[in-house]
């Protein structure tokens, strides 16, 4: 039976109440690193990061804990990200434990990602220890908190720790908490092994590792262990923990976290949500909950310099070593050549994995306006997936369009509630229910178009609350929409990469914003150039980049070569992010416009 004295938990909070302070605070407190120690592992990290060029992220960390009840513990604390694009991976970290701190910040109150995960964390039935945190700060207000703790989630939280990850108030009270009342685990160590993959990273020496919890049986080296999705078998290198420096033991058993190596050479193989098995003495039943991660936003990436495409194949093969969620094939574009088509798990995965791109692989893209996958019903009886607005088939071949859409929650304060309902309903959101959550906050749930939130959404959020609102959502379903395609021609040549689909009712609003945003985006040049919105063979809108009067160098008087060298320079790096389209240079900013015209 698996041991007494294994409490499995994480940390669960919105983002900036304080997780990673307070687990950093915890694994100091329990001796596994000096805070000089951890400054320096922290760093070691780093530069290990920067040479390999993956990332080694602290994903759980066992601590050593002897309480006051005089019994030593085996704490392990699981990781879980941060960020509405990642609720899967949240969901699955959360089934690898048995309880959960519910971390609230004592200024900010209850936000969107503090309930998403708690009731993430109530459907994998975790005993949660409510932790009211940052008290230090003069404007805490640690009674309001409770109130909403009681009022929202219905915990009662007479109870609630009140804590300071900064200054270390409440540490010691948590560490008792957790022993007391995180169940320990269940789980026989002599059954077939069952264990959960919470999480994978792949390691240039280790190959790709699981990071798992084991629910059922034992793992050791040697063992050869069987991936029940799959069915693929790898004989198992290495099993360890984190302390949070690396341990190799001899063996994981039922109730622990740790992780295994086994020479695997793609993340994919190690997918997170499977259950690993013993290939010789294999469990009947795979561990509920497995789902393969689902792209939901895509876009095409493109060099600015074409030479650069083999290197960007594979520096997208290593990131995809890593990230088995981000699929790629590649695309072509008539205005932007050849490049991929990206699929991401949502906006922040896309920009994490752009960012990745350009400052760690070096490259110069071209991003294209994100787009939704959208079912599209043809006259033959097909259900066509597009995930790039200029693969739309003909008109004339369209029976019905289909857009996926989401369930939102937004918390916000009271005043704000006209504020975020006029946003909603002008990004065609269907008003399903409003909670008070306290006297001066509001819980609204919607139905909005993912495409809607992908436009410029956050950015609209933000500004009109001042930052005050918080959201997070998740795929509810698909629905039919009256949508038609906007193309824009630029000098009477058709940009693809411009394409994008909209809601027919703001079709001719977006097509005249876009063409009003590309005038002042794009560079005069030597010639006249008419920017065109069409819908079918229909000009909706038109605007005209006038021509360049004279020669910009001009301007400089006579021979000073050094002013004129600085100039040129100046549009060298200029037009560096500028793609050459036909007769026309556009710069990124272009592609993205799109985005920014509400
Ligand atoms: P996370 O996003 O939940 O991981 O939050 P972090 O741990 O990164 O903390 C966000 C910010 O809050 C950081 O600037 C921390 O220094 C600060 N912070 C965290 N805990 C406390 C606390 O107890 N008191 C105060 N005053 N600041 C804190
Ligand atoms: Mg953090």
């Amino acid at each position: 039976q698996a041991s007494q004295r294994i409490r499995n938990f994480s940390i669960i909070a919105h983002i900036d109440h304080g997780k990673s302070t307070l687990a950093d605070r915890l694994i100091e407190y329990t001796g596994a690193l000096s805070k000089r120690e951890m400054e320096e592992q922290v760093l070691d990290n780093m530069d290990l990061e920067r040479e390999r060029g993956i990332t080694i992220k602290l994903q759980t960390v066992q601590l050593t804990y002897k309480a006051h009840d005089g019994e030593v513990y085996e704490l392990n604390l699981i990781d879980t990200p941060g960020h509405v694009d990642f609720t899967y991976e949240v969901s699955r970290s959360l089934a690898a434990c048995e309880g959960a701190l519910l971390v609230v910040d004592a200024v900010q109150g209850i936000e969107a990602q503090t309930l998403a995960n708690v009731y993430l964390a109530l459907e994998n039935n975790l005993e949660i220890i409510s932790v009211i945190n940052k008290i230090d700060l003069p404007s805490a207000e640690p009674e309001r908190v409770k109130e909403e703790i009681e009022e929202v989630i219905g915990l009662d939280a007479s109870e609630a720790i009140l804590a300071s990850a900064k200054t270390g108030i409440g540490i010691e009270e948590i560490l008792e908490r957790v022993v007391k009342m995180v169940p320990p685990p269940q789980g026989e160590d002599q059954a077939p092994l069952k264990a959960l993959i919470f999480d994978s990273k792949f390691d240039a020496y280790k190959g790709a590792i699981s990071y798992v919890r084991i629910v059922e049986g034992r793992i050791a080296k040697g063992t050869k262990m069987k991936m029940m999705a799959t069915g693929k078998v790898f004989e198992v290198t290495e099993v360890g923990v984190f302390l949070p420096a690396i341990r190799i033991v001899d063996e994981l058993k039922a109730g622990q976290v740790g992780f295994i190596a086994a020479s695997i050479k793609n993340v994919k193989d190690t997918q997170v949500g499977d259950t690993i098995t013993d290939a010789e003495n294999p469990a009947t039943e795979a561990l509920p909950g497995y789902r393969q991660a689902t792209p939901m936003v895509f876009c095409g990436l493109y060099p600015v310099d074409a030479s650069d495409y083999n290197r960007m194949r594979d520096s997208l093969e290593k990131l995809h070593l890593n990230d088995a969620s981000l699929v790629f094939e590649p695309e072509t574009s008539v205005a932007l050549g050849f490049g991929f088509r990206c699929g991401f798990l949502g906006l922040l995965h896309m920009e994490i994995v752009q960012e990745r791109l350009e400052r760690e692989y070096d490259l110069n893209l071209i991003t294209t306006a994100p787009s939704v996958i959208y079912n599209v019903n043809t006259l033959k009886g097909d259900v066509v997936k597009i995930d790039n607005p200029s693969n739309l088939p003909p008109l004339e071949s369209i029976v019905s369009i289909e857009e996926p859409i989401v369930k939102a929650t937004i918390l916000v304060p009271a005043e704000y509630v006209g504020a975020i309902m006029e946003l909603n309903q002008e990004k065609r959101g269907t008003y399903l229910t409003m909670d008070y959550v306290s006297k001066s906050r509001v819980k609204l749930i919607y139905e909005l178009p993912l495409s809607e939130i992908v436009f410029d959404y956050f950015d609209q959020l933000k500004s009109r609350t001042k930052g005050y609102a918080s959201l997070d959502y998740e795929l509810c379903g698909y629905q039919e929409t009256d949508l038609v395609k906007i193309d824009v021609l630029l000098n009477g040549e058709m940009v693809d990469a411009l394409s994008f689909i909209v809601h027919r009712a703001k079709s001719y609003n977006r097509g005249r914003k876009l063409v009003e945003k590309l005038r002042g985006i794009i560079p005069r040049q030597m010639f006249e150039i008419p920017i065109q919105s069409v819908i079918g063979n229909k000009v909706i809108a038109r605007e005209t980049v006038s021509a360049m009067r004279k020669d910009v160098l001009s301007k400089c008087y006579g021979g000073d070569i050094s002013r004129k060298r600085k100039l040129l320079e100046k549009q060298k790096v200029g037009k560096k992010r500028m793609k050459q389209v036909g007769s026309v240079a556009i710069p990124q900013d272009a592609f993205m416009a799109v985005l920014k015209i509400e």
